[in-house]
């Protein structure tokens, strides 16, 4: 019987022949989507770029082309288990199927403008997102495990006084091809789907440019093809999502998609988290903290990770340890403190060693297990709050910050959590 869409005519022309070996593309096409793309899948033309849709959205599209069911499980495996981006190549697909595929679809990631290596062998890539938009995405491989570090937005609204993503400006969320085309990219890159190699990239953290829970419904698209045995294949423990502290969508991910959470909590009362983090003027700390701890319910790690950026005479005191301790009080938690990397026109400096060392061991000694994140990457700005892609601010934030530092006023309130 012949396939459904063999009816179909007359199938358009194939795009030049991708190169076969590694896609190290340019998207020559990105610029078509107008000033204001659409969220969800983008198709180029006519073809459907299938790192757009997720497990339920590769079965609508094999349900709209008479396709049953089990078509895209096979698709899925091949393009997110095996990394294949030419459908030549999937050789359990009918050869109808394939060409119709490849006059019809494509398996498209972002363009990689640029790729760099540390001396630590921490890997920086910049991805071309289109609209004038690149963002960065970051691989660290250590002893035990490989992390890659993903963004979820071209810029941020949030605006953290510390970040240099925040400063940029905000223009968009990233689609689920961009997010999803980041782990499918590195996964190629580093030689972890060809044949008898193992996988380098073992977690993943949403810690890159942007804030995942203020683009959801694509952060959480990406998180269950990341964890999905079909796909990735990740655990629920090795996929992070790290957070300022958006309490309506921590409560939704916790009921939609537990994974290990991490909280930007960097400040331990609300006059200076205020100033920090300015998303706490909406969500301020009690609430957070009450957060935190319904999210541990549904959590599949017993504890929250609270990141902590070591600010010199901002918030790096042993008195600011002793409030950061009372805040927590018995949330199951553990902390990293991250040594500030500065960036121009930050206005801040990074706390001396020594005043990280006692502040760490004040948490230590209270039985909160405390690590002071190495930093990687250095040498080629990857290291934590350094990435900055180029983002075609729609906010006008960095105008408005140009030469403007304001000084952060500190108060130590009494009450505390
Ligand atoms: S720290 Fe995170 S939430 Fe804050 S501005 Fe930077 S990217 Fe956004």
């Amino acid at each position: 019987m012949p396939m459904p869409f063999m009816a179909r005519t007359p199938l358009k022309p194939q795009r030049p022949k991708l190169p076969s070996s590694f896609p190290l593309w340019r998207s020559t096409r990105a610029d078509l989507h107008g000033t204001n793309p659409p969220l969800k899948n983008d198709p180029v033309g006519d073809r459907v770029n299938l790192l757009g849709l997720d497990a339920a959205g590769l079965v609508n599209l094999c349900a709209s082309w008479g396709e049953k069911p089990f078509r895209a499980q096979q698709l899925l495996k091949w393009i997110h288990q095996r990394g294949v981006s030419e459908f030549d190549a999937m050789t359990d697909l009918a050869r109808s199927l394939r060409e119709h595929l490849a006059a019809n679809a494509e398996i498209r990631a972002p363009a990689v403008i640029s790729d760099h290596r540390a001396a630590d062998e921490t890997r920086k890539w910049l991805l071309d997102v289109g609209q004038g938009n690149a963002v960065e995405m970051v691989f660290i491989p250590e002893t035990s495990r490989g992390t890659l570090c993903v963004s979820t937005q071209a810029g941020c609204a949030v605006d953290c006084r510390f970040c240099s993503t925040g400063k940029q400006g905000f223009s968009r969320n990233l689609r689920l091809d961009e997010v999803i085309g980041q782990l499918w990219w590195a996964e190629q890159a580093l030689g972890g789907t060809t044949a008898g190699a193992e996988r380098q990239i073992s977690n993943v953290v949403f810690m890159g440019m942007g804030e995942p829970l203020l683009n959801y419904d694509v952060t959480l698209a990406a998180l269950r093809l990341m964890l999905d045995d079909r796909a990735y294949g990740l655990s629920r423990r090795r996929v992070t999502v790290s957070t300022s502290g958006v309490i309506p969508m921590m409560d939704r991910l916790r009921e939609d998609c537990p994974v290990a959470l991490a909280v930007s909590l960097h400040a331990p009362v609300d006059a200076l988290r205020d100033q920090l983090v300015p998303l706490n003027r909406k969500y301020p700390l009690d609430q957070l903290w009450s957060a935190c701890s319904r999210y541990l319910q549904s959590a599949p790690r017993d504890f929250v990770t609270f990141e902590y950026v070591m600010l010199d005479g901002v918030n790096d005191s042993e008195d600011q340890a002793d409030q950061v301790l009372r805040w927590v009080a018995d949330l199951p938690c553990k902390f990293n403190l991250i040594p500030f990397n500065p960036f121009p026109g930050s206005g801040l400096r990074r706390s001396p060693m020594d005043r990280i060392s006692r502040f760490a061991r004040r948490l230590s000694d209270a039985g909160i297990v405390t690590t002071v994140r190495r930093t990687r990457g250095d040498d080629i700005d990857a290291a934590c709050g350094q990435l900055a892609g180029d983002v075609r601010d729609r906010t006008r934030r960095t105008e408005r910050m140009e030469n403007k530092i304001i000084p952060i006023p500190i108060e130590r309130p009494a009450a505390l959590h």
